[in-house]
């Protein structure tokens, strides 16, 4: 069985919002990850701040639970409400991951785990304050995304262990990485943005509201 956790539980730190519940086009962002996962997988967690447990309305099925202090909790969190083999994790934050990007991430194969990701199409610098140290070789450079799927065992496994040294990555895959699992890689698509600041919402919801020509 394959589960589908939506993290909606962040504080809205640098935007001073909580961005997964702003409205577009008459949806919270949130509900775009969620009816997607609805459709596509047998269980769907929806992470979710404490206060926001009783609040929030999901479609019949989604299983609500609080979330943690930084993402990496809320994730645990989520593992910790399913018992399926293979558990998809994503940021309600990328509203424009397709259903193709989900399907093909769950799908492991020989990996352990699997992520969205994209190759690098700007030049990347090393940067020292306000002067360039160098030019990285590009062609091995590749952009994470969410969302990001794995064996529930493995995941889990590589949760405790983070957890008992304190240590936090900022995606799910660096911590398979760390403990040396292989995580397999699914080409995304630059679309799929994640919302950070208030101008991406505006910018989203432009984009998904507006017919712009
Ligand atoms: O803060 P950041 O933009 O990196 O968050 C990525 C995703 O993780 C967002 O969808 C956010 O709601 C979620 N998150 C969470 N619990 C936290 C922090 C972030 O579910 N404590």
């Amino acid at each position: 069985m394959k589960a589908c956790i939506i993290l909606a539980a962040g504080e809205g730190r640098r935007t001073g919002v909580r961005k997964q519940f702003a409205q577009i086009c008459g949806k919270p962002l949130y509900m775009y990850s969620l009816l997607k996962a609805v459709k596509l997988f047998e269980e769907v967690v929806l992470v979710l701040p404490e206060d926001m447990l009783t609040k929030v309305s999901v479609p019949k099925g989604v299983k609500k639970v609080a979330g943690g202090k930084e993402r990496q909790d809320s994730v645990l969190n989520g593992i910790l409400e399913t018992e399926a083999e293979v558990v998809v994790i994503h940021d309600s934050a990328r509203p424009l991951a397709t259903e193709e990007m989900f399907k093909e991430v769950a799908n492991l194969g020989k990996f352990e785990g699997k992520i969205v990701a994209v190759p690098s199409r700007d030049t990347v610098k090393e940067v020292s304050s306000d002067t360039v140290l160098k030019t990285i070789d590009r062609s091995h450079i590749w952009f994470a995304q969410t969302p990001q799927a794995f064996r529930r065992k493995t995941l889990l496994e590589c949760h405790f262990r983070a957890r008992n040294e304190g240590f936090y990555g900022t995606d799910d895959a660096s911590l398979l990485e760390r403990y040396g699992y292989k995580v397999g890689i699914v080409p995304g698509s630059y679309w799929n943005v994640k919302i950070t600041y208030k101008e991406d919402l505006s910018m989203l919801d432009r984009l998904l509201c507006e017919n712009i020509p």
